[in-house]
């Protein structure tokens, strides 16, 4: 690697120039060829065992794939543009053009799953057998599954326009009134300071226990003011979904996010089986948490709350590659390798400067396989597990290579497993590093049982919160205070003795967003099917080695191609359908949350003695 290492990308690769004619030629092409495509497609009949109809299906399936690519190059192009330089509104009006492009291409989606529709298990099998449709069946067959519970074009065409003004008017209603409230924080020193509710989450991050406290129980009054509407919205969406999915033959409610995540529902529940069953383990890591912080147990509000450890030293960038790049290069010299050729090829941007919008992510095109890393580097080690993280996102592109672009529409579920496994290479690497200073271990450590935390209790209390909520709607509304008390009830159940008995968050139904997205449901479980999957995968690689990792690849090159627990038997041999799988990855925490129980003490010094209350 070069003594110094670019920190800007180079997007040269997609366009010369956004303003460049090329860029503009292939945007009018693509808008062109994709209306050409839905006109044609519009005018077929739905494949009916007839040879000339696969014919046309066939040709149209194959272009709206070419066309899938083009979309992701011009789209990828696009978002570096606009993220990277958040004030250009050439950018701004540029993402708004794909918005409408991408409405194109829903209608296009809505054109197959009409083809696929009359198909019986026997002509689909073959239809999808067809040569040039390799590699592509799984594809079509969530099309077809969903077709299957779609009702008449006539209706679904109402549903969706009288969706703008019901569930996504409620999702809309929630966004505005949020998006405007403030509290009215009492800052510890007694001085009064009106805040946005944007501002809270940070507020209840805070080192000062008193600050938390202070931004929660102010955040509160306001979402109790709320309530009452709030509850009619949470309501209305749910009751909205219900009505729907009867009139389309949704058997289940969970049914839609099981589809949406592709997993089965045996893999749900054998994962919330281990999940319940091994509660015990986080709860132990929060104990950890409270015992540092001088508590018997925490309060909803300490869940985000760092560890309070002195502050570690900054990481400049040249050391925070050189430490992800020494981790990969011990356990998997191929990521190592790939690391470097991102830098070489200048695909990734990191510079801390103003005029950027904050977060982090890898994009990438189907056209060309150039694919970009997006983050803001400041130095903590936090960001370096970032980098880490989105390199493998970008690694996981570069082995899907291989696949066709039907093949690479992976679900939410298995989306982060190749960056988690990334994180936990950096974080091995780092814990067996001599020269890691005591605090950057507990650091470390922390973000493991913090992790345990919030996947394995705060997640698992919205899962279940949003189960026993959309099957009590069945027989009617709730009030706002039944949903409270449906979530302080669920928050015991699933935290029991590690959350303080009267500090649970009554209102978290209210203030958390997810809950009120109306285009997703079960915003939650796909969280702790992520987390697990990668730990039980890492895991498996420490047992195993080396041998493990063309296993591992294997798996990132089907995550498009099938069910995740028909990929994970028939690339690593494990069942993900028994809760064996998911309680040895959670037994995974064991060891790190041990560590910190040891280590904690000693950097944080004697434990400041609480008079003699005890
Ligand atoms: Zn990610």
């Amino acid at each position: 690697m070069s003594p110094s290492l670019p920190v800007r990308w180079d997007l040269s690769g997609f366009f010369p120039d956004f303003d460049s004619p090329e860029r503009q030629r292939f945007e009018k092409a693509l808008a062109d060829d994709a209306a050409s495509l839905l006109a044609r497609a519009q005018k077929l009949s739905p494949l009916d065992g007839d040879e000339a109809t696969a014919d046309a299906w066939e040709a149209a399936l194959l272009e709206y794939e070419k066309l899938l690519a083009r979309l992701s190059h011009l789209s990828t192009y696009v978002t570096c543009l606009a993220s990277a330089d958040a004030e250009d509104e050439r950018f701004v009006l540029a993402e708004g053009r794909l918005s409408v492009l991408r409405a194109a291409f829903d209608k296009l989606s809505v054109e197959l799953r009409r083809a696929l529709a009359p198909l019986s298990d026997e002509p689909f099998e073959a239809f999808a057998a067809r040569p040039a449709l390799e590699g592509a069946r799984f594809f079509l067959w969530r099309l077809r599954e969903e077709s299957k519970t779609t009702m008449a074009p006539a209706l679904e065409g109402l549903a969706a326009d009288l969706g703008s003004h019901g569930i996504m008017g409620w999702g809309r209603l929630y966004d505005g009134i949020s998006s405007k409230m403030k509290l009215d924080m009492v800052w510890p020193n007694g001085r009064r300071e009106r805040v946005p509710m944007a501002q809270r989450r940070s507020l209840m991050a805070d080192p000062d226990r008193a600050v938390r406290k202070a931004a929660f129980d102010a955040g509160n009054v306001v979402w109790a003011e709320a309530s009452d509407v709030l509850a009619q919205a949470l309501n209305h969406i749910a009751g909205t979904r219900h009505l729907l999915n009867e009139r389309r033959g949704v058997a289940n409610f969970l049914d839609v996010a099981l589809h949406q995540s592709a997993i089965s529902k045996k893999t749900l529940d054998a994962m919330f089986e281990a999940v319940f069953a091994r509660a015990e383990l986080p709860r132990r890591g929060l104990a950890v948490k409270a015992k540092a912080m001088n508590v018997s147990a925490i309060a909803w509000y300490d869940l985000e709350a760092p560890l309070p450890l002195p502050s570690a030293e900054r990481v400049p960038f040249e050391r925070g590659a050189k430490l992800i790049r020494e981790a990969f290069g011990r356990a998997y010299p191929r990521l190592t390798t790939y690391f470097d050729s991102l830098f070489e090829r200048r695909w990734i941007e990191s510079e801390a400067r103003g005029g950027k919008r904050p977060g982090a992510y890898c994009i990438g095109s189907d056209l060309t396989e150039d694919v970009r890393v997006f983050m803001t580097y400041q130095g903590s080690l936090g960001d370096v597990s970032t980098l880490a993280h989105e390199v493998g996102h970008a690694f996981h592109a570069e082995v899907m290579r291989e696949t066709r672009v039907f093949a690479r529409q992976y679900p939410m579920t298995l989306a982060e497993t190749a960056s988690t496994f990334a994180e936990s290479v950096l974080s091995d690497g780092l814990l067996a590093d001599p020269s890691l200073s005591p605090v950057q271990r507990a650091l470390l450590l922390g973000e493991a049982v913090g992790d345990g935390a919030a996947f394995l209790l705060d997640v698992p209390t919205r899962f279940a919160f949003e189960k026993k909520f959309y099957e009590e709607r069945r027989s009617g509304e709730l009030t706002a205070t039944r949903l409270s008390e449906l979530m302080a009830e669920t928050q015991r159940e699933v935290f029991g003795s590690a959350l303080q008995e009267g500090d649970e968050d009554p209102l978290f139904w209210a203030s958390k967003l997810h809950f009120f997205i109306p285009d997703v449901t079960f915003y939650n479980f796909p969280y702790t099917f992520g987390f697990l999957l990668s730990r039980g995968m890492y895991s498996l690689f420490k047992q195993e080695g080396p041998a493990f990792l063309p296993r591992y690849e294997a798996f990132l090159k089907m995550t498009g191609s099938a069910m995740a627990h028909e990929v994970a038997r028939a690339s690593i041999g494990r069942d993900l359908e028994s809760p064996e799988f998911w309680a040895d990855a959670i037994e995974t925490l064991r060891g790190p949350t041990e560590e910190l129980e040891r280590l904690l003490p000693t950097v944080l010094g004697a434990p400041e003695v609480v008079g003699s209350r005890e």
